[in-house]
């Protein structure tokens, strides 16, 4: 067993702390006020590689491992957590197309992905199908060489600037759950429509939107995987997911638990800086345990993933862990700024407000439970 992180991975993780600071940090609160995504940190992160780690080079990826892209989005999570969520999420598909695409999806949809600047989107969520997500009823029916797309997705985060978008329907909706399977739409395909960008309570550097299909047409080779495979597959793309959501709020607590260590040395009342009452020290104290053993859940499920190793349950546990633990500690550490904590001119309000997210986001914490119950004691 090996804590050390490797030379490679530290060298990326302190490029990604580097561009976290100096390009990301200065742009977070104005994202965040204007509710603005930005292409151009976006294309930065691709120039930089970031958007590329752990796909192979043949791809436009940039080599890496699973610990180096859970420390990319770490680091820039710290920063701006709308930035490491967009970053986590555009990267479901391209895993997707990596995982199950033929070799002539892999070379048409992913270098301008993973290299090229460009979002992708995943669809899954529907009006009347969030945690359950087999009550989807958007369609594509078989029409010779096509689908035609009929139906909606909410909720999709880049669906609007998204250039491919990995959309679950049912091919075959008299066989029910049987019967979805996921296809990639291309940006600009007649029929295919986003609404406004969604107005939100956090994670406003973001975009949220509806999509609307209305017999839209797409090809038949777009089809990803096997027909009717597209449940299972969703939710094995949704595993690879939540370690990001991990590490985003892995990367939130860290950032409050900084603001809280300067703001409880530097901040005095009754004669002496606040940190020096017990009380007070305690939540840096519990704050503290409570990062180290996340960044052992989230670095434990990208390492069996590279490993090529079961990581559903480890990941469905980070996840969860990663959602209660941001929460926690942005709480706390708005409780420990008091009221200037409450204000808009410091980062913690930001951070309490982005980390509620994370308990609601890629399966609720609820839902969560009912997985890791599940895998605990072995039921399907
Ligand atoms: C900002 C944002 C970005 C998102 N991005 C995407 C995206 O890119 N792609 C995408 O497909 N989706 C996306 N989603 C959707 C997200 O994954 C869903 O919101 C989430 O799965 C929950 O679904 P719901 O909101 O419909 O809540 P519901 O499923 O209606 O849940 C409501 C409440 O009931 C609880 N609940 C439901 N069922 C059970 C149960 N069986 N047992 C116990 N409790 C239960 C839930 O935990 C929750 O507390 C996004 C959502 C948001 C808010």
């Amino acid at each position: 067993m090996d804590f050390q992180l490797s030379e490679e991975q530290q060298l990326i993780q302190q490029a990604a702390r580097d561009f976290a600071l100096k390009e990301v940090e200065p742009k977070a609160a104005e994202l965040d006020r204007k509710h603005e995504f930005s292409h151009e940190l976006f294309k930065r992160m691709a120039d930089l590689g970031f958007t590329g780690t752990c796909f192979p080079e043949e791809y436009g990826g940039s080599g890496g491992d699973d610990i180096s892209k859970a420390l990319i989005v770490e680091e820039l999570a710290k920063r701006c957590a709308s930035t490491a969520a967009t970053l986590s999420i555009t990267q479901i598909t391209p895993y997707g197309i990596l995982k199950f695409g033929t070799e002539a999806q892999k070379k048409k949809f992913l270098p301008p992905l993973l290299s090229g600047g460009n979002l992708a989107a995943f669809a899954l969520t529907e009006p009347q199908a969030g945690s359950d997500a087999a009550a989807a009823r958007t369609t594509a029916l078989a029409d010779g060489d096509h689908f035609v797309l009929n139906g909606n997705k909410c909720f999709i985060t880049g669906g609007a600037i998204a250039k491919t978008t990995l959309v679950f329907a049912l091919t075959e909706p008299e066989k029910g759950l049987r019967g979805m399977s996921a296809i990639l739409v291309e940006k600009g395909t007649p029929g295919f429509s986003a609404g406004k960008v969604e107005d939100k309570l956090g994670l406003c550097g973001s975009e949220t939107v509806e999509l609307f299909f209305k017999d839209c047409r797409v090809p038949k080779d777009h089809l990803l995987g096997a027909p009717g495979k597209g449940f299972p597959m969703a939710m094995e793309l949704l595993d690879f997911a939540r370690i990001g959501v991990a590490a985003q709020g892995l990367g939130i607590a860290e950032r409050a638990l900084e603001e809280s260590v300067t703001y409880l040395n530097n901040r005095v009342q009754f004669g002496k800086p606040i940190g020096a009452q017990q009380g007070l020290s305690w939540y840096a104290a519990e704050m503290k345990v409570r990062i180290e053993a996340l960044r052992g859940l989230v670095y434990k499920a990208a390492w069996l993933k590279s490993a090529k190793l079961p990581f559903s349950l480890d990941a469905a546990v980070a996840k969860y862990y990663g959602a209660e633990t941001a929460c926690f500690c942005a709480d706390t550490a708005l409780q420990i700024h008091g009221g200037y904590g409450y204000m808009k001119d410091m980062p913690i309000e930001r951070l309490f407000r982005d980390s509620r997210l994370l308990k609601i986001y890629e399966g609720t914490s609820e839902v969560h439970k009912l997985v890791i119950a599940r895998g605990v004691l072995g039921l399907k």
